[in-house]
């Protein structure tokens, strides 16, 4: 395959969660990506929504770029149909790489991994040390009581309110990630009204 039009990263559960809904978005974000042309950069795993949207990816003809430190190979089960699988020292170079191969970020459901992963790269933005968009896909409104806690932190004054304008939050793949592209100035491969 040629280079990616886009390259996403996506943060998401080890775990499946408690309703089919979470694996069948993690599935739908994953055909979208490879489906348009683009690259999945993910946490390199075949656990929980990890490994669902990584399979996605593949079978719509997308790249899949996993990332995982050795300490993780075997609890995550390292996915070794990864277009490419990198597996590094640290958590840390884990996270820099996947920042770096990335133009956008999205957090699908997920635990204190996945909170750690996303929040960081919104920190990050809020610093200036990257301008790429940032999604939440809030699935089977998973996210509801976090963005609730969110508007309370604004209105308790410990969050600028402009800071959740950085934040793109939809329900589905299709909302989400066409306005990821667009804001990361990038294009898809098919056309983004294709599926
Ligand atoms: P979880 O959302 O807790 O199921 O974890 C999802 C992914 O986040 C897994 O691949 C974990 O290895 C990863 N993870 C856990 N802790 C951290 C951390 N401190 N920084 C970055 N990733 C993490």
């Amino acid at each position: 395959m040629s280079r990616p039009a886009f390259s996403v990263a996506v943060y998401c559960g080890s775990r499946t969660g408690v309703t089919a809904a979470f694996a069948q978005a993690a599935a739908a974000i994953g055909h979208w990506i490879g489906s348009h042309g683009g690259q999945l950069v993910y946490g390199g795993g075949t656990s929980g929504l990890m490994g669902v949207v990584a399979d996605a990816t593949l079978q719509a003809g997308g790249r899949v770029v996993g990332v995982i430190p050795t300490s993780l190979v075997e609890r995550e089960l390292a996915h070794r149909g990864c277009t490419e699988l990198h597996v590094v020292d640290t958590m840390h170079e884990r996270k820099r790489m996947m920042a770096e191969r990335a133009d956008a970020f999205v957090a699908l459901p997920g635990g204190i991994g996945t909170l750690e992963e996303i929040f960081e790269v919104w920190t990050w933005r809020q610093l200036g040390y990257h301008d790429k968009p940032i999604g939440l896909l809030n699935v089977a409104g998973y996210y509801d009581a976090l963005l609730a806690f969110l508007d309370h932190s604004v209105r308790q004054q410990f969050m600028a309110p402009a800071l959740m304008g950085l934040v793109h939050t939809a329900t589905n793949a299709q909302q989400l990630l066409p306005a990821l592209v667009q804001a990361a100035g990038l294009s898809d491969g098919p056309g983004l009204s294709a599926i």
